[in-house]
């Protein structure tokens, strides 16, 4: 008998899900549903656009989605429409691989007015994510903050940083394109609440920062440990603070723009009226634990956005269990009830590399596969009997590769892609039905 199980949710976590789940078997069968018509999830909503090379995993994932054991079904969104309860009745398991899409909240004075963007938002903006294409960001501003010191940070940093030129090979919005590059942006401020050794970066994206060109990263010398205290500390922070030491050394010269690292600064403030007119910050401490205390010294900038980086949420879904302090599903190694488990971040977090999730993926298809028995149940032709019945028009992997290919043969010069950035655009070009 066939195991049949959904996935919702087509990022990483659910591709590495799905691919242990099949591996050698013919005899599970797995439907990756998903609420947008494109598959990929962070891959292509959350990548930097500039980061094609990483982006490139998702060819492993076609290869999965083009095994007759799994099938993709987008533009369906599990909620209201059509639950999860209902999914349980037609799957022997339902996975959540949902990831983490919404902004962890800054949570100051003055977080709340215009032009504090949370970096979900900005980046599925400059990534043409149908929920944040209309953002519309004010960029007609001097100098921004961006608040927090890990690798989503860099991303914001480097493409508000990034010339036309260097931007060329990436599939950074049209629209996102032409704002950026008219803005009249001179300062980028990166603020961190502890030191360059707590720092989150990785090396080869930190090191990104020093190659721009027409902007240089710049750091105070005070702010970094003494050389020699760094045989203590693992590689991939010494070669963090080697870059900074190579950051200290360099002056603004005549560039046209300044990225500012600052260390052991904490937001406390927004300022400004309904606009953001500037950030205050308080100078902390880190003590021996790493943990972070402030010292009641606090200065101001001034800057027209800003921009936490400081994580994200899960979001929400009826009738699934939520711990709302910390953003995701309550779960225990995955397992948020019989049948029911998450992966990927909606199960730790978000923390980790893409391929974090594969290891996350194999062990929730073992645990499935460990626990799950065929049951009998109608599996795909009982989903696709109640989209029918509730005229929900999925789209299919074949739906997607041809949405692939108009994006593809909409690209202007090194660009790979131009990407849609609405549904219904998508959903225009594929036949029958027309919307
Ligand atoms: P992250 O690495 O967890 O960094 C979040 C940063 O925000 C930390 O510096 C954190 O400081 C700070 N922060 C949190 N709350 C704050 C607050 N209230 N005020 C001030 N600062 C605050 O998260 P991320 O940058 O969103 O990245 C998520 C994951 O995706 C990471 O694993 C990252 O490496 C990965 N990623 C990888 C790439 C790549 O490989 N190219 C690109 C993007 C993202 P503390 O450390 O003090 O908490």
């Amino acid at each position: 008998m066939t195991l049949h199980v959904a996935i919702i949710g087509s990022g990483p976590a659910g591709y590495y899900t799905a691919e242990a789940l099949t591996k050698d078997r013919d005899d599970v069968q797995v439907d990756i549903i998903d609420r947008l018509p494109t598959p990929y999830g962070l891959i292509r909503g959350g990548v930097a656009p500039d980061h094609q090379s990483i982006k490139g995993v998702y060819k492993r994932y076609e290869k999965t989605n083009l095994q007759d054991t799994v099938r993709f079904v987008g533009n369906i969104e599990i909620g209201d429409a059509l639950s999860v309860a209902e999914l349980g009745q037609l799957y022997d398991a339902v996975v959540l691989a949902t990831g983490a899409g919404r902004d962890r909240p800054l949570g100051i004075p003055g977080a709340d007015k215009k032009g504090v963007i949370g970096s979900a938002a900005f980046v599925g903006w400059y990534n043409a994510h149908p929920d944040f294409a209309g953002l519309d960001p004010d960029l007609d501003v001097e100098a921004v903050a961006v608040i927090g010191n890990g690798n989503v940070a860099i991303d914001v940093a480097r493409v508000l940083a990034k010339t036309p030129d260097e931007m060329a090979v990436s599939d950074l919005a049209r629209y996102a394109a032409e704002r950026i590059q008219s803005s009249p942006i001179r300062d980028i401020h990166m603020f961190g609440r502890r030191g360059p050794v707590q720092a989150n970066f990785t090396p080869k994206e930190l090191g990104e920062l020093g190659e721009l060109k027409e902007c240089v990263a710049l750091v105070e010398g005070a702010q970094l440990p003494d050389a020699a205290g760094d045989a203590e500390l693992p590689p991939v922070k010494r070669k963090n603070l080697g870059h900074l030491r190579q950051f200290a050394e360099r002056d603004r010269g005549a560039r046209k723009l300044g990225l500012y690292l600052t260390f052991y600064a904490r937001p406390v403030e927004v300022l400004g009226g309904e606009r953001v007119e500037g950030l205050r910050l308080e100078r902390t401490t880190v003590d021996e634990a790493g943990l972070c205390h402030g010292t009641n010294e606090t200065f101001d900038i001034a800057c027209g956005l800003v921009i936490p980086c400081i994580g994200y949420r899960t979001q929400a879904i009826p009738g699934v269990a939520f711990d709302n302090d910390r953003g995701r599903f309550i779960n225990d190694d995955g397992l948020i009830a019989p049948g029911l488990y998450c992966t990927g971040w909606a199960r730790r977090g978000p923390t980790g590399t893409i391929g974090t999730n594969r290891s996350d993926g194999i062990e929730i298809a073992e645990a499935v596969l460990a626990n799950a028995a065929p049951g009998g149940k109608p599996g795909r032709q009982g989903l696709d009997r109640l989209m029918k019945e509730r005229d929900l028009w999925p789209v299919t992997f074949r739906d997607w590769q041809k949405i692939e290919a108009a994006e593809q043969a909409a690209a202007q010069g090194d660009a790979p892609r131009r990407k849609f950035s609405s549904i219904d655009e998508m959903l225009k070009i594929l036949k029958p039905p027309a919307i």
